[in-house]
């Protein structure tokens, strides 16, 4: 078949047989029959990235409507954009906040969070060590300075070092539900009422997750969310913001918008109560908004999969003596991304990595972040202009990052075991994955 040959239709029929083809192992089970060694009775094991696996008809028929309506542009073109506009009532209603904001990234979506605070110089945000960069650069961008508080056994920022890192100029925390699982949200939510802290929750790599039946995103004042195709539901780019506040709502807003205000996001959140000020633009076209409608009404199935599998291989693992599996403040929140536990030192930590992935088990150190306090651009507090005010007060210049301010989350990161999870792995994969770990697990312990 040639490649013009491939249809629309098509191409998505052969994508799905290869999918299910290789979720299944079914290319290995074929050769059973024929050479039944040891090699083949390892199933293909590719965690593959969530989002796009669920591609169907669904995303190419709210695809093809926009470009029908030849409308990619949210607020006009030459039918009636819709697709973002809706995207946001039901982001927002998914969850479980009054307003959402759709932008072009997860990035963005910080930069809009932390405009929509109020956030800038003389501000301080703490911000957990081990996470990805945007959550410094928002920091920075808003000429603010970024304080980091040590990672615990959720991976996720440890509330006694968020207290210990609060000071009179701390404006906010950005609590990021790091790989998958939960920070623990009822002490981080006391510890930042008590003291005039306000919570950013960046729920990049957590989408759809919750604590005791609260979505995340939904807990804090502000929520953030990516849709990169790593994330849980994709459109290749793309981010999301949620808040109940109507001034934050309107700050983000308008920062989204070169600082300028459309009527649909007033006629959501109520009177103005902002002059405009200078922003960006980081508004969502209609193409991004038609894919993300599609994988936000799976969301919901892709999360019972993931779930299913990442809990079939935690029930299986989680007698053996003295295991330590990562702290899930509440496992029926945790969305599955991975299966995490901790070995006794580095060392060990690294032959179980080794000896799982020579039986082809997707093991490997926590990944997808960055330890940011060790970064040599932040150990020398390099910015756009060596006038920017971030470290220029005198709490600035003070500051000290590299590892002595992170110890605790370089040891973490050290000791943990991560083993990626997919929502298509059959009961198989799971069972042979259980089975790997614990021989591997009992050779070491
Ligand atoms: C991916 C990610 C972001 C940024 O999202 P982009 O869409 O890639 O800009 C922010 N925070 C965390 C924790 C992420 O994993």
């Amino acid at each position: 078949m040639s490649t013009q040959n491939i249809t629309r239709r098509n191409f998505l029929t052969t994508s799905c047989i290869a999918l299910s083809g290789a979720a299944t192992g079914l290319g290995t089970q074929r050769l059973l029959g024929k050479e039944r060694t040891k090699q083949t009775e390892i199933p293909k094991i590719d965690p593959g990235y969530i989002g796009p696996q669920f591609f169907d008809r669904h995303e190419e028929q709210a695809l093809m409507e926009v470009l029908e309506s030849r409308s990619p542009f949210r607020y006009w073109g030459s039918g009636k954009p819709t697709k973002v506009l809706r995207f946001e009532e039901n982001f927002a209603k998914y969850m479980g906040a009054r307003f959402a904001l759709a932008v072009t990234s997860g990035t963005a979506a910080l930069d809009c969070a932390v405009a929509g605070l109020g956030i800038g110089p003389g501000d301080e945000v703490i911000v957990p060590a081990y996470t990805w960069w945007s959550d410094y650069t928002c920091v920075v961008h808003a000429g603010a300075l970024p304080v980091f508080a040590d990672i615990d056994s959720t991976l996720n920022i440890d509330p006694i070092d968020f207290k210990r890192k609060i000071t009179p100029r701390t404006k906010a925390v950005i609590a990021v539900h790091l790989l998958g699982g939960l920070c623990d949200m009822d002490p981080i939510m006391e510890i930042a009422g008590k003291n005039g802290v306000a919570v950013l929750e960046d729920c990049a790599q957590c989408v759809g997750g919750s604590y005791k039946a609260k979505t995340l995103g939904s807990i804090g004042d502000v929520g953030i969310y990516s849709f990169q195709v790593n994330k849980m539901i994709t459109s290749g780019e793309g981010g999301a913001l949620v808040t109940s506040n109507p001034l934050i709502y309107e700050r983000s807003a308008r920062f989204h918008d070169m600082g300028t205000i459309h009527g649909l996001f007033l006629d959501r959140s109520g009177p103005s109560q902002v002059q405009t000020f200078a922003g960006e633009n980081f508004r969502m076209n209609e193409f991004t908004g038609a894919v993300l409608g599609a994988q936000l009404s799976k969301l919901d199935s892709m999360l019972a999969q993931l779930r299913g599998n990442a809990d079939a291989v935690y029930n299986g693992i989680k007698n053996l003596p003295g295991i330590r599996l990562r702290h899930r403040p509440d496992p029926k929140g945790d969305i599955g991304y991975g299966v995490y536990f901790e070995m006794k030192d580095k060392a060990t930590r690294n032959r179980c990595i080794e000896q799982l992935r020579k039986r082809r088990v997707p093991a490997s150190t926590l990944s997808g972040s960055v330890m940011l306090p060790v970064q040599e651009s932040v150990i020398n507090k390099r910015t756009r202009h060596p006038n920017w005010p971030s470290f220029n007060s005198p709490e600035g210049k003070k500051i000290e990052y590299g590892p002595d301010s992170c110890r605790q989350t370089l040891g973490v990161f050290d000791r943990f075991v991560q083993v990626r999870m997919g929502a298509k792995y059959t009961q198989r994969i799971n069972d042979y994955i259980i089975d790997s770990i614990r021989e591997v697990y009992n050779s070491l312990a």
